[in-house]
């Protein structure tokens, strides 16, 4: 008989319908490596089709104000600090918005979010034109308008994007705090976790999760995953860097693909009853084995292209998901639509 990692063992028999792993547990699994790499995968698989079944969730986004971002973030294509040659815009209109929800829901998208490049969300214009934006967007009924908008400082903003209709706010912690100061020094982890607070407590669903590949330890990551188990977050994006020149990551090492599914085992164990969304990054970390993303306790992914970069077609996201034995989400609108 194959002997069985320790390590495996401890993990197979936790009881996942109450919770995820220890921190401990975790970051021994951190440590495996080899073949006892894809018995991990398969557990996470297992765990993700036990505690959240067999459909994966699709969404799309619009940049909807593009680049001169005042924040210092390194990763980050957008930020002014950082010469990157991105094509920058203001805000765009409500109706050049809705054009775009409409077309990630002919892509399968069942959500649809409203991405800016700024700071903070303020009372102003801005605000006005995405409150419109994402009345018309639900109005339409074609996909659930989401928005990923800065940080919030002021509760009331969070109740009156719940009024207008906002189902969901992503605001990433990107990393734990222990390492965020190497990451961003413009603004700090707490005025991050705030925002999420506002926002649960307004009723809106929060998105949040972070980046890999930043030069984090796995005591990085997995502190991350468990500061967002601790805020109770709904969804939780996981992008791998994709390196942009001109920022200071540049040259940063890319992941191998396989330390990118070990990551993404690792956050459905922690996380097991969440939705995992595999992001920004998948094409140029996962190369050829994207697939196995959920294979791996993945549940979710964007369709359509990136913030400044692009993604894949959708038609092969669609595929892919059939040929795995999963289908889409039914609360995508138009999971059935014609794929471009
Ligand atoms: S706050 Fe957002 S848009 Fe601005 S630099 Fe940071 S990641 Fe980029």
């Amino acid at each position: 008989m194959p002997t069985v990692h320790p390590t495996l063992e401890a993990l197979r028999s936790h009881d996942y319908a109450s919770g995820g792993i220890s921190r401990e547990l975790a970051l021994e699994a951190t440590r495996l490596s080899g073949i006892d790499l894809w018995d991990l995968y398969a557990l996470a698989n297992r765990v993700r089709h036990e505690q959240v079944g067999d459909e994966v969730h699709l969404c799309g986004i619009i940049n909807a104000k593009s680049g001169h971002c005042p924040e210092d973030c390194k990763f980050c294509a957008q930020s002014r600090h950082y010469d990157t040659g991105i094509q920058t815009y203001p805000l765009l209109d409500p109706i050049e918005m809705e054009i775009a929800a409409e077309r990630a829901a002919r892509e399968g998208a069942g959500r649809f979010g409203i991405v800016t490049a700024t700071k903070a969300l303020t009372r102003g214009a801005f605000l006005d034109t995405v409150l419109e934006s994402v009345r018309r967007i639900k109005a339409e009924g074609k996909v659930q308008p989401d928005a990923s908008l800065g940080i919030i400082y002021e509760p009331e903003i969070a109740v009156m994007l719940k009024e207008a209709g906002l189902g969901e706010f992503n605001h990433n912690l990107e990393t734990s705090r222990r390492y965020f100061g190497e990451i961003c020094t413009t603004h700090s982890y707490d005025e991050r976790l705030n925002t999420l607070k506002y926002l649960k407590a307004a009723g809106i669903m929060v998105c949040s999760g972070g980046i890999f590949g930043m030069g984090e330890s796995w005591e990085d990551r997995v502190d991350l995953a468990l500061e967002l188990r601790g805020v109770g977050v709904d969804t939780v994006p996981m992008n791998f860097l994709h390196r942009i020149d001109g920022t200071p990551l540049e040259k940063m090492e890319p992941m191998e693909p396989l330390e990118v599914l070990h990551c993404i085992a690792l956050f459905r164990l922690l996380l097991p009853q969440m939705e995992i969304k595999v992001a920004g990054g998948r094409e140029v970390n996962l190369r050829s084995l994207q697939p196995l993303m959920f294979s791996s306790g993945a549940n979710s992914t964007m369709v359509g292209n990136y913030l400044t970069t692009r993604g894949w077609n959708a038609a092969k996201d669609h595929e892919m998901i059939a040929d795995l034995g999963l289908r889409v989400a039914c609360e995508s609108p138009a999971s059935g639509a014609e794929i471009a």
